[in-house]
C-alpha cells in the first residue's frame, strides 16, 4: 500500500524558487510520468519526494503521514538514477545484496531475495559477471534489481534509460511496464521524453518551469490538451500549430481564417469569442489529409517514408514545414502542389492567453 500526496510542495534555492507549489494526488499502484523539458524542475521534484533535497514549504505524504521530517532511508522509498552508479569491483549478485548488507539481512535472506530480483529481471545468467562484463541494458536492470531487493513502496526513476541507445530503449519500455505489473507497486518516474510518458504511464504529470501544466492519462492529454505547451509537448510528430482569426461564429461552432484566407469550421465553446479574434489554430499531423477537395493549398518540401506511415512536410499557410502524416506509402513527391483537407476532430483552438477553447460549452453542474 502506498498513496502519495503532494500538498503546495515548493523549492527555493537562496531567493530562486524551482518548484512553485505542486498540488498532486498519486494512488496506490500507479505508474506516474513527471515529463517536461530538461531544467523544469522534475529531478528537483522528486529528490524532494526520496528526501534527498529538503522541501522549503509544503506537506508530503505518505500513506497519509506527513513525511517531511523524514529521512530518505526511512521513507519506504527506493530510487533507481540515470548513472547506475554500480560498484565495479562486486559482482551483480553483491550488488543487488549490499544495501540488505549494509542493513544486516540475514545471508540466506539476503540470497532469496537477490535469486527473486534477478529471475523478475531475468539477470540469473549474470549474476557473478562484475558490471564491466555487462551491456548498458544489463546494468540498468541491476540498478533496478538493488531496487527492487529492498521492497521498497515506491520506485522512484529519474531518467533511467537515458544512456541506452534507442532500440535497447523501446525494450527497456516494456520491460518497466512488464515490472509494474509483476511488483503492483507505486511507481513515479521522471523523463523529458514524451514518449517514454505516453506508452508507460497510467498518469502523466506535466511540468514546465516547476508548475503542472496538466494532469492525465496518455490519451486524455492527446485529445485534450489543457493549453499550447501540453499540445506541443505531447505527441510526435508534434501538433502543426497556425495564426487563425474568427470569421464567424455559429451555434456551438466556430469558423476561422487560416493565413491564406482558407476556411475552417470547428465545433467550439463560442463565449467570449468574436469576429477577427486572433487564436492559435493547432492541428495533429493525422488530422490533415490529401484531398483534392481541399482547402489548404501547399507543396511538398520533405517526405520522410517510414513504410507504415509517410510524413510529408509541406509548405503552406506561411509555413515550410506543416507535417501530414498518411497511413502507409504515399506516391507523392517532393515539390508536387496539393490539396489538404482539415479533420475538425484532431483540431484545438487556443487563446491569446494560451488555454484551450473548449469544444464546447462545459455543462453547468444542475442545481
Ligand atoms: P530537470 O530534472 O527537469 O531537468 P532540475 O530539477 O534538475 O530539472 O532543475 C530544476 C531547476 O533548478 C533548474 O533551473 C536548475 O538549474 C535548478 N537547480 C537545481 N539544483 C540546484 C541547486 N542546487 N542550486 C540552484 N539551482 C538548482
Ligand atoms: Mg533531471
Amino acid at each position: 500500500m502506498a498513496t502519495l500526496s503532494l500538498r503546495n510542495l515548493k523549492k527555493a534555492y537562496g531567493p530562486v524558487e524551482v518548484i512553485k507549489g505542486i498540488n498532486l494526488d498519486i494512488v496506490d499502484r500507479e505508474f506516474v510520468v513527471f515529463v517536461g523539458p530538461s531544467g523544469c524542475g522534475k529531478s528537483t521534484l522528486l529528490r524532494m519526494i526520496a528526501g534527498l533535497e529538503e522541501i522549503t514549504s509544503g506537506e508530503l505524504m505518505i500513506d497519509e503521514k506527513r513525511v517531511n521530517e523524514v529521512g530518505p532511508a526511512d521513507r519506504g522509498l527506493a530510487m533507481v538514477f540515470q548513472s547506475y552508479a554500480l560498484y565495479p569491483h562486486m559482482t551483480v549478485a553483491q550488488n543487488m545484496g549490499f544495501a540488505l548488507r549494509l542493513a544486516k539481512v540475514p545471508k540466506t535472506e539476503r540470497d532469496a531475495k537477490v535469486a527473486e530480483a534477478a529471475r523478475i529481471l531475468q539477470l540469473g545468467p549474470y549474476l557473478e559477471r562484475k558490471p564491466k562484463d555487462l551491456s548498458g541494458g544489463q546494468r540498468q536492470r541491476v540498478a533496478i534489481g538493488r531496487a527492487i531487493v529492498r521492497d521498497p513502496k515506491v520506485f522512484l526513476f529519474d531518467e533511467p534509460l537515458s544512456n541506452l541507445d534507442a532500440a535497447l530503449r523501446g525494450q527497456m519500455r516494456i520491460e518497466l511496464s512488464r515490472l509494474h505489473d509483476d511488483l503492483n507497486a507505486t511507481m513515479i518516474y521522471v523523463t523529458h521524453d514524451q514518449i517514454e510518458a505516453m506508452t508507460m504511464a497510467d498518469k502523466i504529470v506535466v511540468l514546465q518551469a516547476g508548475r503542472i501544466e496538466q494532469v492525465g492519462s496518455p490519451l486524455e492529454l492527446y485529445h485534450n490538451p489543457a493549453n499550447l505547451f501540453v499540445a506541443g509537448f505531447i505527441g510526435s510528430p508534434r501538433m502543426n500549430m497556425l495564426p487563425v482569426t474568427v470569421s464567424g461564429i455559429g451555434p456551438g461552432s466556430v469558423e476561422v481564417a487560416l493565413p491564406s484566407g482558407a476556411r475552417v469550421l470547428l465545433p467550439a465553446d463560442t463565449g467570449g469569442l468574436h469576429d477577427g479574434l486572433a487564436l492559435t489554430l493547432g492541428i495533429r499531423p493525422e488530422a490533415l489529409r490529401l484531398d483534392p477537395a481541399g482547402q489548404i493549398t501547399g507543396e511538398v518540401m520533405l517526405v520522410e517514408r517510414l513504410g507504415g506511415l509517410t510524413l510529408l512536410h509541406v509548405g503552406a499557410e506561411g509555413r515550410d514545414d506543416l507535417i501530414v502524416q498518411i497511413e502507409g506509402s504515399s506516391p507523392v513527391e517532393m515539390h508536387q502542389h496539393v490539396q489538404l483537407a482539415v479533420e475538425y476532430t484532431g483540431c484545438h483552438l487556443f487563446g491569446a492567453d494560451g488555454l484551450t477553447i473548449q469544444k464546447q460549452a462545459l455543462q453547468t453542474a444542475a442545481a
